[in-house]
């Protein structure tokens, strides 16, 4: 109790700083383990409060799942004791929330099915944040296919020639190491400058806190978050285009931190003029640094990435293998990484020796896999977006115009990039297969008839393509 006692009062210290750092420093103090020390202290404030039957009763099997922004999250396992928690306690939670740490937060109960989800997604995330660690400039292969990118990355990441290279606009297919780069500079740079305020946010979710804050009346907040970065960094930017509302509150928050001199970075799997929807003012902004791009590996990089992977996963691979799969495998490193891993795993599992032929046949495995990551759902989902509607607009009934091209839209890239049949494809719509014909011929003829429609269907592709 002492040492929570303690705990507590260096955190009341630091009532000045802003939440997310106050919990950053929670998580350096080895000694205490943050979130469930912080609801045992939120508990000794509500033993003093409440009766201890209504302690055992109601929060004996409850426990703290996460602290998060200025979410406190907790779990309880029946719905029952959530709406009774909800009801009459969260105002008790949190007055000790504010009182530990100077400031308001939401208490979040989760139970069941949401709580699984939640646990899941968390998982996820820690996952790509172990990866994320990985991705330095020590780790990426350097050939001549990214060396432009690379240079320039490092060129930023150590603060040379600043208003060239402002901002810088690294752009290329999927998998070919854009985001590690982005990561690489925010290592170097948290390294060189540990007070930095460095913001990383993928375009895509950027786009849906801008839109939730504006929900929530918490625009400000949202502004402070993003206006104040001394680096800012956006994973994905093509994800901003369309919705005119957004690419309004970025465009000010650009002109901000580039006036303020502070340096951005973009990645896109596209251009700045190839960004269909785009508002030509980011285009220019975008295009008036320095753009460099990433290309397919070639042969040389490919054995060099291979080796580079084996040595760090501890596996140890003939340079026939290495040479097998640099030959087969061209598009790009992820499918390059994939394939080690997948190799890692066989060997790890069946201790049997990796040459060509069972290389061979772990590869066929991975391409059957391949294309099983896009989803209707996910088609769906980028098609709605990308007309600013929502995915029910395209499954539902109505016969309103908009509604009917996207809907058509999906169904002729459900067929074009997934293998399911016609029938299989007017069932996601609730529509008969006859109607799916209908749909692709119409989708051909606009097509064949209109440049600028088959540039939005390969918007969308390319949308779809690189959420993998
Ligand atoms: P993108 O953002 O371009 O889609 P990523 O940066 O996510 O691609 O790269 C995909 C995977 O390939 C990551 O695990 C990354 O570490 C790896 N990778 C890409 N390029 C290289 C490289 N040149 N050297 C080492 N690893 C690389
Ligand atoms: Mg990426």
């Amino acid at each position: 109790m002492l040492i929570l006692q303690a705990f507590f009062d260096i955190i009341k210290c630091l009532i000045n700083f802003k939440i997310s750092e106050q919990l950053e420093l929670l998580k350096g103090m080895k000694t205490v383990n943050s979130v469930a020390d912080i609801w045992e202290g939120v508990l000794s404030v509500l033993r003093e409060n409440l009766t201890s039957v209504a302690i055992t009763t109601w929060f004996s099997d409850c426990s703290a799942v996460n602290i998060s922004g200025n979410r406190f999250i907790l779990h309880t396992p029946s719905e029952f004791k959530k709406r009774i928690i909800e009801s009459r306690f969260t105002d008790l939670i949190k007055s000790a929330l504010k009182d530990i740490f100077a400031s308001d937060f939401e208490v979040v109960l989760l139970c069941g099915d949401e709580y699984e989800r939640y646990m899941e997604q968390k998982k996820k995330e820690e996952g790509q944040q172990q990866e994320q660690d990985e991705y330095t400039f020590e780790n990426f292969v350097v050939g001549s296919s990214n060396k432009f990118a690379h240079a320039a990355a490092l060129a930023v990441a150590n603060g040379v020639n600043k208003k060239d290279y402002n901002p810088l606009f690294i752009y290329g297919e999927s998998g070919l190491g854009k985001t590690h780069l982005l990561h690489a500079i925010r290592h170097e740079i948290k390294k060189q400058h540990p007070d930095y305020n460095i913001v990383y946010v993928k375009g895509d979710d950027f786009t849906n806190e801008l839109i939730s804050a504006i929900q929530t009346g918490r625009n400000m907040a949202f502004r402070e978050k993003y206006r104040n970065a001394d680096l800012f960094l956006m994973d994905d930017v093509q994800f901003i285009a369309g919705k005119e509302s957004t690419q309004e509150e970025f465009f000010h928050t650009f002109n901000t931190l580039y006036e303020a001199n502070r340096q951005i970075v973009f990645t896109s799997d596209r251009q700045p003029n190839e960004i269909l929807r785009l508002t030509d003012r980011l285009k220019t902004r975008f295009e008036s640094g320095l753009l460099a791009d990433v290309q397919p590996p070639d042969y040389e990089t490919r054995m060099a990435i291979i080796k580079n992977k084996a040595i760090q996963l501890g596996l140890n691979l003939d340079e026939d293998v290495v040479n097998y799969i640099a030959e087969n495998l061209t598009a790009n490193v992820r499918q390059l990484e994939g394939a080690v891993n997948k190799i890692k795993a066989y060997h790890d599992l069946m201790s049997e020796d990796i040459d060509v032929s069972s290389v061979s046949k772990i590869m066929k495995d991975m391409f059957k896999e391949k294309s099983s990551f896009i989803t209707p759902d996910i088609i769906i989902e980028e098609t709605a977006k990308y007309f600013s509607i929502s995915p029910e607009d395209i499954k539902g009934p109505s016969r309103a115009k908009p509604f009917v091209v996207a809907r058509q839209i999906s169904m002729y890239l459900l067929r074009t990039l997934t293998n399911f049949s016609l029938s299989e494809i007017g069932e996601f719509f609730s529509r008969d297969h006859s109607t799916v014909i209908n749909s692709l011929k119409q989708i051909e003829k606009n097509i064949k008839a209109n440049p600028d429609f088959y540039r939005i269907i390969k918007d969308i592709t390319s949308n779809i393509n690189s959420r993998n």
